[in-house]
């Protein structure tokens, strides 16, 4: 059993931590919170991030998801010391204990297989795939679990005719015992796993086994990952053993469930991470919302920095149960960020939006547009959404004119009036102040709803929008008026 460890003395350690996703699929929130709090728990206690990319499957791993790897977590503003690097749009590493990319690491896990089928704690299994799936059966008919039964465990020499299949771990049948940072301590009865497959054969290892010998030979001391990888940490714990390494600690953080508790979907976990960027979700957004899965600061904050979570990081804070993904709390968070953006720093955040929609309005229009929208957006996206009608006034039913009961002959006399009034405000003065002041007289007569609500609606073609003097002052005379004579015209005569 291991050794009990208080949290202080996590503390006295300077960590070593890894992030270790495998480059089979885009990088999903889910992993990039893993990589979060690795480096919340590394640098609250000045230590060091490593990443490392898990590649062991050929077929699945590909180097366009490993680049995504580097380039979602840049643009989050999540670095880290030692590993994977993107330079110059090519990647490489730093760090002295690379290479970092496991298919690089052959000769390595070569070397240990090597001392597990030395010293017994390994060895060839020669059965084929029709034979185990024969030992399978014979073992559910007795009604035993269908592991490994063992058959190749003393077969010292290749059986006539017969080619190695795969290498497989000796597992003894004990229980292993791990103190989880976050669990407590979790057992594992090792009786039922029978002698797993560590690798095909000497060149080509398996994730589980080359996790083990690159998390020793990284110097790795805190393996922090997704509760997923929970029932790995005994088959790793026992392999470590018998190579004769000291186990690092683990901490499996709780799974992240959708928000009725349910499996999160497979499209999220599928989503990369890059479709919040291209949506307009602020990086220092986003990570506040991670850092909120499955963890809480000891106030009642909720928004906070980067630098103020490391600060405030502590394992005791990382709840056991599944943490709920809540979009809506996404959005109120990235929402918070944006109002907290200088004019400037907003303008420079939706420089990239304004491209991809193509939006080629006057600077000082666009930013006007863009605070206006500011308050109800969500996303940068969202602004141009919501604002899109500043741009083309949409389509809308004549009816949405009307404020409660008002009929329609009313309306129209309000919106006429609207337009004469205007029409005497000089192009020059149109500002929110001057046109308020013009129309007082006329919604002391007809009552602010029956003037000021068919001016919205004229003005936006939506029932929800910013205040509708603003929105006159930002279309300016010509539009604005343009725009009322339609609203009125659309009530006919
Ligand atoms: N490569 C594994 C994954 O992407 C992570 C393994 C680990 O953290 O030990 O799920």
């Amino acid at each position: 059993m291991l050794e009990l460890v208080s949290m202080e003395a996590h503390s006295a350690i300077k960590p070593r931590v890894r992030f270790a996703p495998s480059p089979t699929g885009h990088l999903h929130i889910g992993s990039v919170r893993t990589m979060l709090f690795n480096i919340a728990f590394a640098k609250k206690h000045n230590g060091t991030v490593v990443l490392r990319s898990e590649d062991t499957d050929k077929e699945r791993s590909k180097p366009e998801y490993e680049r995504e790897i580097v380039e979602v977590l840049e643009w989050l503003g999540l670095s880290w010391d030692e590993g994977l690097t993107l330079e110059a749009g090519y990647i490489g590493s730093k760090g002295e204990y690379g290479p970092y990319r496991q298919s690089e690491r052959t000769e390595i896990y070569k070397k240990y297989l090597e001392q597990l089928l030395a010293s017994g704690h390994a060895y060839y299994c020669y059965c084929t795939k029709d034979e185990l799936s024969a030992q399978e059966q014979s073992l559910s008919s007795q009604g035993l679990p269908p592991k490994y039964g063992g058959h190749c465990r003393a077969v010292t020499s290749p059986p006539a005719g017969k080619e190695p299949q795969v290498i497989r771990f000796k597992t003894p049948g004990a229980n292993v015992e791990h103190k989880d940072m976050i669990r407590g301590t979790v057992s594992f009865d090792a009786g039922l796993f029978g002698d797993f497959v560590i690798a095909k054969n000497l060149e080509t290892p398996l994730y589980n086994f080359a996790a083990v010998v690159d998390d020793y030979e990284m110097k790795i001391t805190h393996v922090i990952r997704g509760e997923d990888h929970i029932s790995n940490t005994p088959k790793q714990i026992l392999m470590g053993q018998a190579l004769g390494f000291t186990p690092p600690h683990f901490a499996h953080l709780p799974l992240i469930l959708a928000a009725d508790r349910s499996k999160f979907s497979k499209r999220y976990m599928e989503t990369s991470l890059l479709s919040y960027k291209e949506k307009g979700y602020l990086p220092e957004a986003l990570v506040n919302f991670l850092a909120l899965l499955g963890w809480h600061p000891s106030g009642n904050e909720e928004i906070f920095s980067l630098g103020a979570f490391i600060e405030e990081f502590d394992m005791r804070r990382v709840q056991k149960a599944g943490a709920i993904f809540s979009e809506e709390k996404l959005q109120w968070i990235n929402g918070e960020y944006l109002k907290r953006l200088s004019e400037d720093e907003f303008m420079k955040r939706l420089a990239p939006i304004l491209t991809a929609r193509n939006i080629t309005a006057s600077d000082h229009f666009v930013k006007r547009v863009a605070m206006a929208e500011r308050e109800r957006a969500k996303t940068l996206g969202e602004v141009f959404d919501l604002g899109g009608f500043f741009f083309a006034l949409p389509d809308y039913d004549a009816a949405l004119l009307l404020w409660k009961d008002d009929a329609k002959e009313k309306t129209r006399g309000a919106l006429e009036a609207v337009k004469e009034i205007l029409s005497s405000v000089e192009a020059k003065d149109f500002s929110r102040e001057k046109i308020l002041s013009a129309l007082e007289p006329l919604i002391a007569e007809h009552g602010k709803g029956s003037v000021l609500w068919p001016l919205r609606v004229s003005l936006s073609g939506q029932k929800a929008s910013p205040d509708p003097l603003e929105i006159a002052e930002i279309l300016g005379k010509k539009e604005t008026l343009r725009r009322v004579e339609l609203g009125a015209g659309k009530l006919g005569r």
